[in-house]
C-alpha cells in the first residue's frame, strides 16, 4: 500500500509498507520566489533525482548520516522516515542572493569564513531568518540539535566543496534540512540537495549551473542541469 503523504513544490512523498521508509517522487515543476514564479520542465525530476543521488552517495562515503536509502527509478528514491527540524540551514562560501542584497555586497566575493544562517520553515511567514535564541525560545530546536546541525552542515560543506571542485565548480551557497529518524531519533541530513537548493558556478567563467538560470531567465533549466549532471558523473 502506498499513500500520498505530502506534495511539495518539487516532490511528492508516499508511504511504503515499512513505516520507517518513504518513497520520494521528483516532479518536473520548478518554482521560485516562494511559489510566485512557476514552470514545468520535461526531465527536471529525472535530473534532480540523479544529481541528488550522486551527492548523497558521496556524503555517505564520507560517513555523513543521511535519510537516503536508494534510487529506485529515474524519478524516485527510497528514504528513511524522519520528523523534519523546521529550520532551513543556509551555508555560504561566496556572496550571492539575499546576502548580497541585505548587506549591499557584490555577488561573487569570496567570504573569509563560512557563514551559516538559520531560517524558520514557514511558507505563511516567508521563512524568517532566526538566530539560536529564537530557535531555543520558540522551541524550534534544542541546543544539542543546533550544535549537531552546525557540525554536520560544516562537514557537508567540506565534502561538497571538494566534490564540486573536482568537477570544476564553485559551491557558492546551499540550503540543507535536517530531520530526526522515526526509528531511533538520530539527527540526519534529509530533504534534497540539488541545483534547486544550491548556487553552483563554473570555477573559471562563473557560468551559473543552478536554479538561478530559471529565477533570473538566464538559460534553459534542463540543459543547465544536464550539464551539471554530466560534470558530476565525470568525477569518479
Ligand atoms: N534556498 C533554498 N530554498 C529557500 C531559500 C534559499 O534552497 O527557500 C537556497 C538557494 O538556492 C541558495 C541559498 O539557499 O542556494 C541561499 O539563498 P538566499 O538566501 O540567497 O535566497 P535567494 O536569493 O535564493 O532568495
Amino acid at each position: 500500500m502506498s499513500e500520498l503523504l505530502y506534495e511539495g513544490k518539487a516532490k511528492k512523498m508516499f508511504s511504503t509498507d515499512d513505516p520507517n521508509v518513504l518513497r520520494v517522487e521528483y516532479k518536473n515543476d520548478a518554482t521560485a520566489f516562494n511559489g510566485k514564479k512557476k514552470a514545468v520542465f520535461q526531465g527536471k525530476g529525472r535530473l534532480n533525482n540523479a544529481i541528488c543521488t550522486k551527492i548523497f552517495h558521496v556524503l555517505q562515503e564520507n560517513n555523513l548520516p543521511t535519510h537516503f536509502i536508494d534510487k529506485i527509478s529515474e524519478t524516485e528514491q527510497l528514504v528513511k522516515a524522519v520528523s523534519i527540524v523546521p529550520i532551513e540551514v543556509v551555508i555560504r562560501n561566496v556572496v550571492a542572493g539575499s546576502l548580497a542584497k541585505r548587506f549591499g555586497l557584490d555577488e561573487g566575493v569570496s567570504l573569509g569564513r563560512t557563514i551559516i544562517e538559520f531560517y524558520y520553515k514557514s511558507d505563511e511567514l516567508g521563512d524568517p531568518m532566526i538566530n539560536d535564541d529564537h530557535a531555543l525560545a520558540l522551541k524550534i530546536a534544542t541546543e544539542e540539535d543546533l550544535a549537531e546541525i552546525r557540525r554536520q552542515a560544516l562537514k557537508v560543506n567540506d565534502v561538497l566543496q571538494s566534490l564540486f571542485s573536482e568537477a570544476g565548480i564553485l559551491l557558492v551557497d546551499f540550503k540543507l534540512e535536517f530531520g530526526k529518524l522515526k526509528s531511533n531519533g538520530a539527527l540526519v541530513l534529509a530533504d534534497e540537495i540539488s541545483p534547486d537548493s544550491c548556487r553552483l558556478w563554473d570555477k573559471e567563467t562563473h557560468e551559473k549551473l543552478d536554479k538561478d538560470v530559471f529565477r533570473r531567465n538566464i538559460a534553459d533549466l534542463p540543459e543547465t542541469y544536464e550539464k551539471l549532471l554530466s560534470r558530476l558523473e565525470a568525477v569518479k
